[in-house]
């Protein structure tokens, strides 16, 4: 099965892949960390979209797309969880095309709904484990107070994404409603999409995630 997540920054896209990956064995794709990898890398690439990044803007097309081809070749045994791609209508249309190409198909666009209130809090007091991506939050899940993570159990480094201010998210937050925002309508109208409520603790938001998709 391949299934997009869909929402806004700091809606819990990254925490239930990392959640659907775990429990089901699929294969997470999320361009944000894969352009985070090509930044810290100090590729070419990553160089060139780094200030992108840092502003809250959108990478090109082209770029992302890029990316997404070169994964789509590896291996698809769990199937792929799309996590903040497509991110526009080009985007769409181009996965539509490559899913296409390799004779897969998309199953089911997950289309998780937050307030806006709740997306700045959330993303002002988030951190995640520099090993394995765990995300904490201040007020809901702080770090642990002996600095090792609960998840993959390594004393580690939890960091602050560069873009998690508040000026970068207003500019998340925009390109979000501009830009990404029409691809609910888009996916319904190709009768894929299902919304849940991702307001909730993070085991209701699985439940109801694991509920569409059964
Ligand atoms: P994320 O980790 O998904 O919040 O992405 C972090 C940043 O990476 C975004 O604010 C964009 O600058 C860039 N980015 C990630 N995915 C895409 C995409 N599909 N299209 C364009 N830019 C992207």
């Amino acid at each position: 099965m391949n299934i997009i997540l869909l929402g806004p920054p700091g809606a819990g896209k990254g925490t239930q892949a990392h959640l659907l990956v775990s429990e089901r064995g699929m294969i997470q794709l999320s361009t944000g960390d894969m352009l985070r990898e090509a930044k810290d890398s100090g590729t070419e690439m990553g160089q060139r979209v780094a200030e992108v990044m840092a502003r809250g803007e959108l990478v090109t097309d082209e770029i992302v797309i890029a990316l997404i081809r070169e994964k789509l070749e590896g291996d698809n045994a769990g199937g792929f969880i799309f996590d903040g791609f497509p991110r526009t209508l080009a985007q769409a249309d181009a996965l539509g095309e490559l899913l296409n190409d390799c004779d897969e198909t998309l199953d089911v666009v997950v289309e998780m709904q937050v307030d806006d209130e709740a997306l700045v809090s959330r993303i002002t007091a988030r951190s995640t484990c520099a090993d394995c991506g765990e995300v904490y939050n201040d007020n809901t899940k702080p770090i642990p107070e002996d600095g090792i993570c609960t998840k993959c159990g390594n004393a580690t480094e939890f960091k602050r994404r560069a873009d998690d201010n508040e000026e970068a998210l207003r500019n998340r937050l925009m390109e979000y409603y501009k830009k990404t925002s029409p691809l609910i309508g888009y996916y319904y109208a190709k009768g894929m999409l299902k919304s849940v409520n991702g307001l909730g603790e993070i085991d209701e938001v699985k439940a109801a995630i694991a509920k569409v998709l059964s």
